[in-house]
């Protein structure tokens, strides 16, 4: 029966919001504050006691600041102030009619093209080229020539050619977080790439869409201005900060006061909106700068015969693109995982076995594709799996937990709201169930205060609570398999114990099978069945785990086993190591690739392809002497670790 401990929650680091560090930036605070009195005193000016806008008064025609008139007149006596305010309605509106079109437009065929990729993101990259090369002030006069009278339509049409650099930035910003683990985390839930788009991708690219927001506006302010100068738009008596302006030219060598007054108005408002831009820009993360990376068609997979298997991985290969060339990192991998067995993948990094585990649950980077091979789920080919039975499949049948539990959990929802978000994605059931049982699913990973750590935010987590949190979006599914991707190597020694507790807990009590990459063999040992031991990208033995650690029949395995720290291990000291590096990816040219590491190497060793080969009842060891070592296993030469 599962244990249930009462974990001990720490106290949340004071991390700040976006929004509060920007209030805590002086600049940003007096920006908002001049915006917020200007649109304020414009939107209430019909109710302060000032004069009309187009009270003429000839006596006073040109006069300087009095009680009467507190910005004083322009030429025809008419109130400034009151003018400013009732001509600023129509500026900062028709701009917001720029802002809105130009953001409602960019930031949907933005987060398509960043997010999507492929045709995609070349079809809207070329029309935002296109778009980016018109000239826009003149399309916009030839828009106004062309819908007279209707200032708002050609305001709309205005943020359509603005909406480019929107796209632009918007799809870079997606780029550069499209890969992170939060929205791998989100897809292998099963999100489908609407919801991945509408929830995860675009809160996380809201500050830049601030700065984009705030330059628009300035710019949809300048525009307005300098069109109603050209003389379009509200016609005159109608008040508008541009018709202020070309007034104020008429009179400039009478009065230079109508134009200082127009000009600073202007400025102030359009510098506050760009320095609050700036400062929005340096309170929040800046992700414009994106990798573009080719995402390219997967080869068609290999049919896997349906077996008593859950998982059957048969000769995959997979490659990545990597300074323009393509390199093979998995080199035809074949492996079964039973219903409810727990199955280790070991090796040092760079083995490929991350890449394996991220092929079966089908969240290879874009970078990388399947070229070979294929995976069978019980009856699916999931290499083929692709729309609605892809997102069923990742989060239903498959769930990954990664190596990083903070950067896989969604920043900006609390814990509740993000498990309840997933719970409902499975399940059909109103907005209150999915609460409580995200509340429940946080007390199967054994958190006690479930109430408290649901209303959290992941940065308010602990390491091994947001492990916690992980696990119980991964199991939110109820999947048929668990892929851990060294789910315990970011944490602390003391917290790795209870992660992996509950991790087996949790497979005894749901009968799913458990995919465990690590390179720690405590780790494999403390969970798993049988263990498959991977050496630059291919198989070199696998075999039950008690065979393995007492009977392995392979130089690697035998190595990585005595670099394991043993009860009695001076831990001042640095761990043993195997002697040299993996060879690079790409660069294995002998016929055994661990030959140039491996102590008991002979010529012959580097002649010819060297199969997988059955030694014992359950295991197989990718050796030319796999017999001899199966019976009397050699001592590996170590280096200490410098
Ligand atoms: S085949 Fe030769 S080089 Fe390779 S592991 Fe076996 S003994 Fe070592």
């Amino acid at each position: 029966m599962m244990t249930t401990r009462s974990l001990a929650l720490p106290r949340p680091k004071p991390v700040r919001g976006p929004f509060s560090r920007l209030m805590r930036r002086p600049l940003a605070v007096a920006a908002a504050s001049v915006l917020f009195v200007v649109i304020g005193a414009c939107l209430m000016a019909p109710f302060l006691p000032i004069p009309g806008p187009n009270e003429i008064n000839l006596v006073r025609s040109l006069a300087g600041p009095s009680p009467e008139h507190l910005l004083g007149t322009d030429q025809l006596g008419r109130d400034l102030l009151s003018r400013l305010l009732f001509g600023g309605i129509p500026s900062f509106g028709y701009a917001g009619i720029v802002l809105f079109v130009s953001l409602a437009l960019g930031i949907p065929l933005g987060i398509c093209a960043g997010y999507l990729g492929g045709w995609w993101d070349r079809a809207i990259a070329t029309i935002a080229d296109i778009g980016l090369a018109m000239p826009v002030l003149i399309m916009t006069i030839v828009i106004l020539s062309v819908f007279d009278g209707l200032f708002w339509v050609a305001m709309a049409l205005l943020g359509v050619l603005m909406c480019p650099p929107v796209i632009r930035n918007v799809r870079g910003a997606v780029i550069a977080v499209r890969h992170e683990n939060f929205v791998d985390a989100a897809r292998v839930a099963g999100l489908s790439p609407v919801r991945i788009m509408a929830t995860h991708i675009l809160a996380r690219i809201v500050g830049p869409l601030l700065v984009q927001a705030t330059l628009i506006a300035a710019l949809g302010i300048s525009f307005t201005v300098g069109l109603a100068f050209l003389g379009f738009g509200p016609q005159p008596p109608d008040p508008t900060w541009g018709g202020m302006i070309q007034d104020a030219v008429l009179v400039l060598s009478r009065s230079q006061w109508p134009m200082f007054v127009a000009g600073v108005v202007l400025a102030i408002s359009v510098l506050a909106l760009t320095v609050l831009g700036d400062t929005v820009r340096e309170a929040t993360v800046d992700p414009w700068t994106g990798v573009s990376r080719r995402r390219r068609k997967t080869e068609p997979s290999l049919p896997v015969e349906p077996g008593s298997a859950l998982v059957a991985v048969r000769d995959l290969k997979v490659e990545y693109s990597a300074g323009g060339r393509d390199v093979l990192v998995v080199d035809g991998v074949s492996f079964d995982i039973g219903p409810g067995e727990a199955v280790g993948l070991v090796g040092e990094s760079g083995c490929g076995k991350s890449t394996v585990a991220r092929a079966i649950a089908r969240i290879l980077p874009a970078a990388g594709r399947t070229v070979g091979g294929g995976v069978r789920f019980r009856d699916q080919a999931v290499l083929d799996l692709e729309g609605k039975p892809l997102q069923s499949y990742r989060g239903g049948s498959v769930a990954y937990v990664f190596q990083d539990p903070m950067g896989t959990l969604e920043p900006s929802m609390r814990v509740g709201d993000l498990l309840a978000h997933i719970v409902r994605l499975n399940h059909r059931v109103s907005r209150a169930e999915a609460k409580a049982r995200a509340l429940e699913l946080l007390r199967r990973v054994q958190i006690a205060d479930a109430e408290v750590v649901g209303r959290r935010y992941p940065h308010e987590l602990s390491g091994g609570l947001a492990q916690r949190v992980a696990i119980a979006r991964a199991i939110a599914g109820e999947p048929a398999l668990l892929i851990a991707d060294e789910p315990t190597t970011a944490l602390d020694a003391s917290i790795r114990l209870g992660i992996l507790d509950l991790l087996r807990s949790l497979q005894r009590e749901t009968g799913m099978a458990l995919l465990i990459v690590s390179h720690d063999w405590d780790v494999v040992d403390y969970l798993c069945d049988r263990a498959i031991v991977m050496y630059a990208g291919q198989i070199t033995e696998s075999g039950r785990l008690e065979d393995l650690l007492v009977n392995s029949a392979h130089p690697y395995t035998h190595a990585l086993l005595e670099c394991r720290p043993k009860a009695d291990s001076d831990r001042s000291k640095p761990l043993p190591s195997i002697a040299g590096q993996v060879a690079a990816p790409g660069s294995h040219r002998a016929a055994c690739r661990f030959s140039d590491r491996c102590p008991i190497a002979k010529p012959v060793c580097t002649q010819s392809h060297i199969p997988l080969v059955q030694v014992g009842v359950d295991q197989q060891s990718r050796c030319l002497f796999a017999e001899e070592l199966y019976v009397a296993p050699v001592s590996v030469v170590l280096t200490e670790r410098i």
